[in-house]
């Protein structure tokens, strides 16, 4: 494997060929001229080979699509306008009429429209299992099950699948795995080394990492997403355009940086938070407190800066008057930038229906950013403050 400092800072970097600019080109053109009528036909037979059009290839997006894909230890990748098109073509590449897929309980909410509103009209049909045991997916196998879709960890409640175990069992049946890494990155897990077959990843959150922009990475072995180039990618057109390329080819400058930084930081969250008497639990995955803690050792080497915890109260009004008295910490979906954010649960549903009894109607959802810690601990305690004589 290539070392990092050299795949951030110089793999698919031909910077002789761009007057030794240190940071690359934007080759921000749609279409690409051509001197013989050969080439211009060569390039009609295989556009996955050549410069021909911005819809397909494009040389600063290539710069990025070498280095993510070595990220991941994959033979190639496609870069994507927004990791909900990457999880689109993923999936849509792998079924068709007919085909049965078995997915992870409470994936992405995007991913969760797509089997649920998209794919029963085209009589493709989804089993979700509960994750946390390799055999939920075993028993869910059919005839026609092509594809099993997994997110470990989730986005909320962090559950894991074991990769190597769910891998193994889906090659002995012939069907394909795809795995949603948004939450580790390929710093702390590389599935593909693992045996999935296709890891996609949100690069809106950490591989952006400064929240200007949305995009999405698939990564996987030559033949597969050469396969996927040719039909879905081109034909959904969202590949990503040449300046968010340049965006993300930025980010990941600093990305092994901020992650380290975000991670100390979050662990210095963990541990107040875990001691605050208006906390009743905290989710962590690589906190021993974690049910599936080994596993989560086993397979990832890091977790960043997104964690849960549940709040002890009695109204929703409480969780509401925590978040807005927060000065600093935004209240905001996503996560992976350089600021800290809040979402409550409680958010996404209407106020009568909050349930004190229900642990995850009480949960948050925080994302640790590269602020000081002393200026987060000083705001979360703010919010504390705020609810003090609030049940
Ligand atoms: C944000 C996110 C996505 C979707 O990515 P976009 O870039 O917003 O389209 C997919 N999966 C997970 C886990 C995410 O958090």
């Amino acid at each position: 494997m290539d070392e990092l400092s050299y795949i951030l800072n110089e793999l698919g970097e031909h910077r002789d060929e761009y007057f030794r600019a240190v940071a690359p080109p934007i080759v921000q053109t749609s279409n690409f001229a051509f001197s013989k009528v050969a080439d211009l036909r060569k390039s009609f037979e295989d556009e996955y080979s050549t410069w021909l059009y911005s819809r397909g290839l494009n040389p600063t997006v290539e710069i990025l699509r070498k280095k993510l894909a070595a990220l991941d230890e994959a033979e190639d990748c496609l870069v994507f306008n927004s990791g909900a098109a990457a999880i689109f073509a993923a999936v849509l590449a792998n079924v068709k009429s007919g085909d049965h897929i078995i997915s992870v309980k409470n994936p992405y909410t995007w991913a969760v429209k797509m089997f649920e509103v998209i794919l029963p009209r085209f009589n493709v049909t989804v089993t979700y299992v509960d994750g946390t045991l390799t055999e939920n997916f075993a028993k869910a196998i059919r005839p026609n099950t092509t594809l099993i879709y997994l997110e470990s960890p989730n986005s909320w409640f962090y559950e894991l699948q074991d990769l190597r175990a769910v891998a193994a069992l889906a090659k002995e049946h012939g069907i394909v795995t795809i795995i949603d890494n948004s939450y580790c990155t390929p710093l702390y897990q590389k599935p593909i080394t693992m045996g999935i077959d296709l890891s996609l990843q949100s690069a809106t959150k950490y591989i952006s990492g400064h929240s200007d922009t949305v995009a999405g990475v698939l990564t996987g072995n030559r033949a597969m997403i050469e396969r996927i180039f040719n039909s879905e990618y081109m034909n959904i057109g969202s590949g990503i355009q040449p300046f968010n390329a340049w965006l993300l080819i930025r980010g990941l400058r600093t990305l092994q940086a901020r992650l380290e930084r975000i991670t100390r930081t979050t662990w210095e969250l963990v541990r107040f938070l875990q001691q605050h008497p208006r906390v009743e639990k905290l989710i962590f995955p690589l906190d021993p407190s974690f049910p599936q803690y080994e596993l989560a050792r086993s397979q990832m080497t890091g977790a960043c800066g997104l964690l849960t915890f549940y709040l002890k109260a009695e109204k929703g009004s409480t969780i509401e008057t925590f978040c807005e008295s927060l000065q600093h910490i935004l209240m905001a979906v996503s996560w992976g930038g350089y600021e800290s954010l809040i979402l409550p649960k409680c958010a996404g549903m209407p106020p009568e229906a909050f349930d004190a009894a229900d642990p995850a109607h009480r949960s948050l959802r925080l994302y640790v950013g590269l602020e000081e810690p002393d200026y987060l601990l000083a705001d979360l305690s703010r919010g504390f403050e705020a609810i003090a004589d609030l049940s």
